[in-house]
């Protein structure tokens, strides 16, 4: 298998999805990853996306056992370094009759193209240089024209591409028209390039998104004129937003660097991504990259298109953080805490009272601040504090804390509320609003009894009178 990002962007949720069903397929059947770097696009292939890629598939937890970093039996893994590979074999294929030189500027080209268009036709290249006299082709090289080279597609014939999720499709050559393999300024065209890539580093099966079928047959031409056995090819459909359209970033699919810093881990994402097109043939949703690597098979995955459903994978990342300890949340948790309150103390008994409630490791601070700062009141804490009746209960309230001890645990807490309502003659909820809004300065939140326990009695004390 191979994943063959193109550099010129970071990771978005797309890429990683195609990359995850090639890393899945290969480790469930033994077989080995590739990781190749295509970056023929010279002006927008950027060493930092590479680099950056790398980091965010290593950070998933997709690994590979030849590629760009650890190089392998059939690099080099960086298409750039390999462009005397792709001009010797094109010049190979010249010579066998598979290709010809082509003259024709780009002028003439958009000409032809209209013309189609004008007739009703799907624009292709008209042939025009196929049977070049010797002697045209000497004027053209006078005229200082560089040939392109093309691919002859053989006329009247119909290629088959047995696709592993979706059967066959047939296409038929005459609506290809004759390709370009590699440009005059010797660069070669995607499908060239990741032909002669697949068949020299001898890639079995290609799983990608499906909006390359339309270039699958190019390949297979290809692969006949190289005289190389085809892949198997396996064309999974493309992720929609919740709109049903391309999934894109106004989906909230940003880059896998944004999930990150949003605060979700690594096996969540690969757990949900992997539920985007493939289902357990148990039926279970949460399963650990293990787990759906045992169950991974082709037959599973679906041919339509895959809704990403950022509320879905939020839920997913819910039960990862709740599965872990109090104290790997906490390790995991200062990492998204402001630079200067990353050594709070209590952390891990505050991510333990928290955890059930955290979707994602984001945005941290304002849910933990009431542990460690009084944050300012909202409207509907200051409206309980100003009821008639608070000032008896802080009162009661500040008097069992002064006969309790400093340090409590939640049960001790739980005592010393429970003594508030016959006491003072009140309901319970009546008791607890006006102690909570002014311990916290909100009126919902965490479980009071965890408050107390974690600010202790001094604190609570301060915040009662502040109040
Ligand atoms: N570099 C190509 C892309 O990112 C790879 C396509 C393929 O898998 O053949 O779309």
């Amino acid at each position: 298998m191979r994943f063959a990002p193109s550099p010129t962007g970071y990771l978005h949720i797309g890429n990683v999805h195609t990359a995850l069903f090639n890393w899945l397929f290969a480790r469930h059947f033994g077989g080995q990853v590739v990781l190749r770097i295509e970056d023929t696009d010279l002006t927008r292939s950027k060493a930092h996306y590479e680099d950056a890629i790398l980091e965010d598939m290593h950070w998933l937890g997709l690994d590979w056992d030849e590629g760009v970093d650890v190089g392998g039996p059939y690099g080099p893994y960086r298409q750039t370094e390999r462009l005397a590979i792709y001009r010797d074999v094109a010049q190979k294929l010249l010579a066998e009759g598979f290709l010809y030189e082509c003259y024709c500027t780009a002028g003439e080209l958009e000409e032809d193209r209209q013309r189609y268009l004008a007739q009703g036709l799907m624009p292709r290249y008209s042939g025009r240089c196929r049977t070049l006299s010797e002697k045209e082709r000497r004027r053209f090289e006078e005229e200082g024209r560089k040939p392109a080279l093309r691919f002859k597609v053989p006329a009247g014939e119909e290629i088959i591409l047995q696709d592993l999720i979706r059967g066959e499709i047939s296409f038929a050559a005459d609506n290809i028209g004759d390709f370009i393999v590699l440009r005059s300024n010797g660069m070669p065209v995607y499908n060239f390039s990741v032909t002669v890539d697949d068949a020299l580093m001898k890639i079995t099966h290609i799983i990608r998104g499906d909006e390359h079928i339309s270039n699958t047959p190019r390949q297979i031409l290809l692969y006949r004129a190289l005289g190389e056995e085809e892949p198997e090819f396996a064309h999974i459909s493309m992720l929609l937003g919740s709109d049903r359209s391309k999934l894109s970033k106004r989906h909230g699919a940003a880059s896998i660097a944004d999930f990150r810093r949003a605060g979700f881990l690594p096996a969540a994402l690969v757990n949900y991504l992997a539920l985007l097109g493939w289902s357990s043939p148990t039926g279970e949703e949460v399963l650990s990259p293990a787990e759906i690597k045992a169950q991974f098979t082709l037959d599973r995955v679906a041919k339509s298109p895959a809704v990403f459903d950022l509320a879905k994978l939020r839920w997913i990342n819910a039960q990862y953080i709740n599965k872990l300890t109090p104290k790997e949340l906490a390790k995991l948790a200062r990492a998204f805490l402001p630079e200067e309150k990353r050594d709070l103390p209590k952390l891990e008994e505050v991510m333990a009272v928290l955890q059930d409630e955290l979707e994602v490791l984001g945005d941290l601070w304002p849910r933990l601040q009431l542990f460690y700062e009084l944050p300012e009141k909202d409207a509907h804490a200051a409206k309980i504090l100003r009821r008639p009746e608070t000032g008896a209960i802080l009162t009661a309230f500040q008097e069992a804390l002064l006969e309790g001890p400093a340090v409590m645990t939640p049960e001790e807490a739980q005592e010393l509320l429970h003594g508030l309502p016959p006491k003072l003659g009140l309901g319970t909820g009546k008791v607890l609003r006006p102690i909570r809004a002014a311990l916290t300065g909100a009126a919902s939140g965490p479980e009071l009894v965890h408050i107390i326990a974690i600010l202790g009695r001094e604190e609570c004390l301060r915040r009662v009178r502040l109040a």
